[in-house]
């Protein structure tokens, strides 16, 4: 180690929390900590400004929470692999620790820090922290890491989880005076121009303490729902770290002990399954980081997607002329946030119907989702695309007309997102993409005809995915 008389600098990345966080406790045991977060224009430049937005609110929030312990937050700008050194150096730092992260852009970022720092005679000590099992702990019987969900799921269950850890000690902390966290306008980000959550701490903790009380006992039935919006929304607070997923966990532990039936305590454990896909997709992107950007599973033939911008902007503009869709599409541009039941149609809808390449949603739910993860919305494109693993095969396509019924059967969901909509039945919803020309004018005039033919298109994609694979 350096010989140096300066704190141990812990890194902040996708951990804004001084509870539950294994890095920082670590750090805590080597020197006075000196907490460090680092905006990194990189990741900035794909985020659009609701997502940027929240984890402003999220820093501003830690640094509170630092300052009523007698330090700081500092706030750096910058790249890392320049920044965190040059603190480092500032600070006379013999040591930096972070938590791990496992995609393979934020492992490239992480490699050029220690590099830098390892040259400046600095230790490194990185941490597991971000999921309850690291990618490469739970393994097929021939060693391979899974993927395929159902029997990664089967083990992750059964595996022991970690506790919650505690705060390092109050004292723990070294002096700091101000440092300021940016404003949108400093970035140049605009206004989000939507109604996102709250991206504190204490909000992170009410969404998950609401959640644990009553809707996870019904999880299982009404996921699927999404006028019933009965999921946990914790999305962006586990992709921004507002919460450990120990916490989460042992929140399960605690709702599991209370479930009062079979029933309830299925659902607990559905919820789990869902935090399970979480770790699979991280583990999946860790041993495959070129997913990001190419298709897991490969076809003898590219696949021949089509290049159609107006039906891209149709798509993302929630204009498309099928309901389900466009209502999801809305929801995204009003809340920075979509159901997952309808994330999936849209995807299917983009890829199958508009057959769209799955990178072009990929790059839109980038820019607009509050919690864009990358290993989940990878996972989630690939899955939807047919080209990921363990995906939807190419032959399943989603109608998005019996799914609309299915899962918005009084097109509650619907009518929220698509004002032109309001005062049309529930079934005239359904069906506006195959109803006559006329009727679709005199039931909802403003509301756009459908851009293509669900059932030509079905066939069509089948046919593109079978020369792809060679069988046609
Ligand atoms: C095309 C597509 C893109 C997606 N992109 C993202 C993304 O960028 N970020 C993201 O967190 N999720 C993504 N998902 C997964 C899922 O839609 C969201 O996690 C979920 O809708 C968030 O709402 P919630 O917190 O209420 O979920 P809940 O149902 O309450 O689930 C609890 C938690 O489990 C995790 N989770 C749930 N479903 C999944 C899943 N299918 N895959 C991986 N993790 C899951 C999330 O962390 C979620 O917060 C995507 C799904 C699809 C089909």
């Amino acid at each position: 180690m350096a010989d140096s008389t300066g704190p141990t600098l812990f890194w902040h990345r996708r951990d804004l929390r001084i509870t539950d966080n294994a890095g920082l406790l670590e750090a805590a045991t080597l020197d006075d900590v000196l907490p460090v977060f680092c905006l990194d224009d990189e990741l900035l430049q794909y985020a659009g400004a609701p997502r940027v937005a929240f984890m402003l609110e999220a820093v501003r929030d830690l640094q509170t929470r630092y300052r009523e312990r007698g330090t700081d937050l500092l706030v750096l700008h910058g790249d890392p692999d320049i920044e965190i050194p040059a603190a480092a150096d500032r600070f006379d730092v013999a040591s930096v620790v972070w938590n791990d992260d496992y995609s393979g852009i934020a492992q490239e970022r992480d490699e050029a820090v220690e590099d830098a720092l390892q040259w400046a005679d600095v230790d490194v000590t990185r941490v597991h922290d971000a999921v309850l099992h690291e990618p490469g702990t739970i393994r097929t019987s021939a060693g391979d890491p899974y993927s395929v969900f159902s029997y990664y799921w089967k083990k992750w269950a059964d595996r022991e989880k970690a506790d919650a850890h505690e705060s390092p000690d109050p004292d723990a902390f070294y002096a700091l005076d101000s440092s300021a966290v940016p404003g949108l306008d400093d970035l140049g980000v605009s206004d989000p121009d939507a109604s996102i959550p709250t991206g504190t701490r204490d909000a992170a903790l009410d969404r998950l303490d609401r959640f644990l009380e009553s809707a996870v006992f019904d999880y299982a039935d009404c996921r699927d729902v999404p006028a019933e919006a009965c999921t946990s929304r914790l999305s962006q607070d586990l992709k921004f770290g507002l919460l450990g997923v120990r916490e989460v966990y042992e929140g399960t532990e605690r709702a599991m002990a209370q479930a009062d039936d079979e029933e309830a305590r299925e659902s607990v454990q559905e919820f789990r399954r869902q935090l399970a896909w979480r770790e699979f997709y991280a583990q999946v992107l860790a041993f495959n980081p070129e997913a990001v950007s190419e298709n897991f599973k490969s076809y003898s033939n590219p696949i021949e997607w089509k290049r159609d911008e107006s039906a891209l902007t149709a798509w993302k503009q929630g204009e498309t002329g099928y309901p389900i869709v466009d209502a999801g599409m809305r929801q995204l541009r009003q809340e920075g946030y979509m159901h997952n039941r309808v994330r999936m149609i849209v995807a299917s809808f983009l890829t199958k119907d508009l057959m769209i390449d799955w990178r072009e949603g990929y790059r839109w739910f980038r820019e607009r989702l509050v919690d864009h993860d990358t290993a989940n919305d990878v996972g989630g494109w690939q899955w939807a695309a047919s080209t990921g693993t363990d995906a939807q095969p190419y032959f399943r396509i989603f109608n998005p007309m019996t799914q609309g019924e299915r899962y918005d059967p009084d097109a509650e969901y619907i009518r929220t997102y698509i004002d032109e909509l309001t005062d049309a039945d529930a079934d005239m919803i359904h069906d506006w993409p195959e109803l006559a020309p006329s009727e679709r004018q005199r039931v909802a005039p403003e509301y756009p005809d459908p851009i293509v033919d669900h059932a030509e298109r079905r066939e069509r994609a089948i046919s593109m995915f079978k020369r792809a694979r060679g069988d046609d």
